[in-house]
């Protein structure tokens, strides 16, 4: 579903990414950890194309993403994300939020675009507060609605950026809880997360990334139980 090949990226004379390959078959869940500036996001974003690639080669379902020719638009919508910061807009309503790209990015009509939303915030076991505002619901109940967004435009591939850092600790288990369903469901998910537990328990692989490269990969129980690197193993021990 998602092959990225050799990217790398440059702020100035910064070098974040050197040269990261990461392939996601379809339904797959792969969680990406490492420290705190190893490039985790700027690869997300990359995905995206909210960052462009100093080099390198993307495909999303066979979809050149960072070819001229493909529509940066469309491109997007293949690949949906969902951020720390839920990044509601606060004077509409969780339908209204999750309506609103409906109806500006696909162009779907007022009715269409609501009756949609409605649907995706059910599927985040939101629909009875479709007309709250995000100043009404929880940290949790928003990151959620942001979940809907996302979903709602039926992308290929879902990327979550850290989504439950921001949350009081109680908050976290809905919010990971609407991110196994919809992995039941059957999406392909790349998540960067501290959330270890979820890890072990929800992801088809974990790739641990230092340094903008990937340093190694492999199912949650091999990575945790018996990393190869040093690094790894270094990392481990510190958020243990
Ligand atoms: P992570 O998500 O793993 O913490 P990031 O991808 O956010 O890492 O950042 C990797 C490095 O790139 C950091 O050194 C960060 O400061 C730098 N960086 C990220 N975005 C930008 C930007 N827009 N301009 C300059 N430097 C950036
Ligand atoms: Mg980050």
């Amino acid at each position: 579903m998602v092959a990225a090949h050799g990217i790398h990226k440059h702020f100035g004379t910064l070098h974040v990414l050197k040269g990261v390959d990461l392939m996601v078959a379809e339904r797959e869940l792969v969680f990406v950890i490492g420290p705190s500036g190893s490039g985790k996001s700027t690869l997300l974003r990359c995905l995206n194309r909210l960052e462009e690639p100093s080099s390198g080669s993307i495909t999303v379902d066979g979809i050149d993403m960072l070819s001229r020719s493909t529509d940066i638009n469309a491109a997007r919508q293949r690949v949906g994300m969902v951020f720390q910061s839920f990044n509601l807009y606060p004077h509409m309503t969780a339908l209204g939020n999750v309506a609103l790209a409906l109806r500006k990015v696909q162009g779907k009509s007022r009715a269409e675009a609501e009756a949609r939303a409605r649907a995706a915030l059910d599927r985040v076991h939101l629909a009875d507060r479709a007309g709250h505002f995000p100043g009404q619901l929880s940290g949790g109940q928003q990151q959620r609605v942001a979940i809907a967004r996302a979903i709602a435009l039926e992308p290929r591939v879902m990327l979550f950026d850290e989504p439950t850092s921001a949350l009081d600790p109680e908050l976290v288990g809905g919010v990971l809880a609407a991110m196994r369903e919809l992995r039941e469901d059957g999406m392909t998910m790349v998540v960067v997360s501290h959330e270890m537990g979820f890890a072990k328990a929800a992801a088809d692989r974990v790739v641990f990334m230092a340094d903008g490269l990937v340093v190694e990969q492999g199912p949650p129980a091999e990575l945790f139980g018996a990393p190869r690197h040093e690094r790894t193993r270094a990392f481990l021990g510190q958020i243990e």
